[in-house]
């Protein structure tokens, strides 16, 4: 293939966005296509389009939706001269204005009511997971939230300096209507934090075990929302690949309520047609958090949900050792990769840090094996809002 001066600035492994027209898809009627590429698949994807009779209207840079790159590939070429896209290629996420973020600062706190909080482990499972829910229909004004946010809480108390304790933050749980649909709830999904120090002794988290012993009717410091990264985007049609670890789950349920859960689809006026593909790291069967709510929508929504677990405890990876997600990525990674090519696509990772390099080498690993560099691509596909991460 030959490629303007503009594409030879560009590495092998520079993502493209293909808009095209007129390709029949299977029984349908010709349609307008947008896809993903690598510099170094181009040529293949224009043969494809071209044996198809598909005419090609725009080749550009991911992230640089604007600027269209001219092309000139060899036969069968795209028709005459790329145009600039007419219509956004790349669905956008909410436009940041209207996300509400600070309503309630720490200096001033707005006051919550504990609404109910109850376990979320089976019996055999390690540690304690609560699922938290604080009212807030006195909220003046009101603290509306959207999914893939985080509120701050301050916990009761003082710190070994005698200061009043710092707010920590925690991912929402719940979508922007609440768990009951009542627009004034929001919940959290929390594990009591516990570890052993230097000197061998017990210690458990400030806030987090706080939250954890909250009796309903408790009065809670809330402060917030805040965060603008793990976002959905609105098209309906968007795919969302999740990669969680234990309550890195918080923002996955927000989203596979959103589109899934019946009361939400009715009433929330976005209907979910897009492929949605959850990843879940827990130690154990019993640690699995939502788990019975998870499998109800795949077998409700087969086409559009899909649930792969990685349990680390229970399962082993193919080389004997505990299976992690990015175990199950690696297992997947053709797949994946296939669904990243979409620009349609995002992809979502919340909960451990050390679950970072491990997908990163297992996304190395798939992009090698079809000739990419994950290294150059990761950064791309994070500036078109595609590669959103939240991990502590
Ligand atoms: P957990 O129930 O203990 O589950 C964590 C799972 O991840 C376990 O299966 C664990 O395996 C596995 N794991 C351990 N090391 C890993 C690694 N390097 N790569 C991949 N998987 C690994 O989890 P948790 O205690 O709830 O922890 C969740 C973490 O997410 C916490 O650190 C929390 O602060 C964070 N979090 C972040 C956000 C956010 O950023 N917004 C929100 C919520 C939670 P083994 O233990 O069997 O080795």
């Amino acid at each position: 293939m030959r490629v303007s001066p503009a594409t030879t600035n560009h590495s092998t492994s520079t993502l493209f966005t293909v808009v095209s027209s007129g390709c029949q898809v299977g029984s349908m009627p010709a349609v307008v296509q947008t896809q993903t590429v690598a510099l170094n698949r181009l040529s293949e994807l224009f043969k494809r389009l071209g044996s198809a009779g598909a005419k090609i209207l725009s080749v550009t840079p991911v992230g640089e939706d604007l600027h269209p790159v001219a092309i000139a590939a060899s036969a069968p070429a795209p028709e005459a001269k790329p145009k600039p896209v007419t219509q956004a290629p790349t669905p956008k996420k909410k436009a940041h204005a209207d996300v509400p973020v600070n309503t309630y600062k720490p200096k001033n706190p707005f006051i919550g009511t504990v609404a109910n909080n109850y376990s979320l482990l089976k019996d055999g499972a390690i540690g304690r997971v609560q699922h938290i829910t604080f009212d807030l229909s006195a909220a003046d004004p009101e603290l509306n939230y959207l999914e893939g946010q985080s509120i701050g809480i301050i916990p009761e108390g003082e710190d070994a300096k005698g200061k009043p304790h710092k707010m920590r933050l925690y991912s929402i749980a719940s979508t922007r209507h609440g768990d009951d649909m009542g627009d004034n709830t929001v919940s959290l999904c929390v594990r009591q934090l516990e570890y052993k120090n230097e000197a061998g002794e017990q210690i458990y988290g400030v806030c987090s075990t706080y939250l954890c012993d909250l009796e309903p009717g408790s009065k809670v410091k809330i402060t917030g929302p805040v965060g603008k990264e793990m976002l959905l985007p609105d098209d309906e049609d968007a795919n969302i690949i999740m990669l969680a670890t234990g309550t890195g789950i918080a923002p996955m349920r927000t989203y596979i309520r959103r589109m899934f859960e019946n009361r939400e689809r009715e009433t929330n006026g976005w209907t979910y047609k897009g492929k949605a593909w959850l990843f879940m790291g827990a130690p154990k069967t019993a640690n699995l958090l939502y788990d019975e709510d998870f499998n109800s929508y795949q077998e409700k929504y087969p086409d559009n949900f899909r649930y792969t677990k990685a349990i680390s405890r229970e399962q082993q990876n193919t080389k004997g050792g505990r299976m992690y997600i990015q175990d199950r990525v690696l297992e997947h990674a053709d797949e994946i990769f296939s669904m990243i090519e979409n620009p349609k696509t995002y992809v979502y990772l919340c909960g451990l840090r050390g679950m970072e390099p491990g997908i990163d080498e297992a996304m190395t690993a798939a992009a090698e094996a079809r000739g990419m560099d994950w290294a150059e691509m990761r950064p791309q596909l994070k500036k078109a809002h595609r590669w959103n991460v939240e991990t502590y």
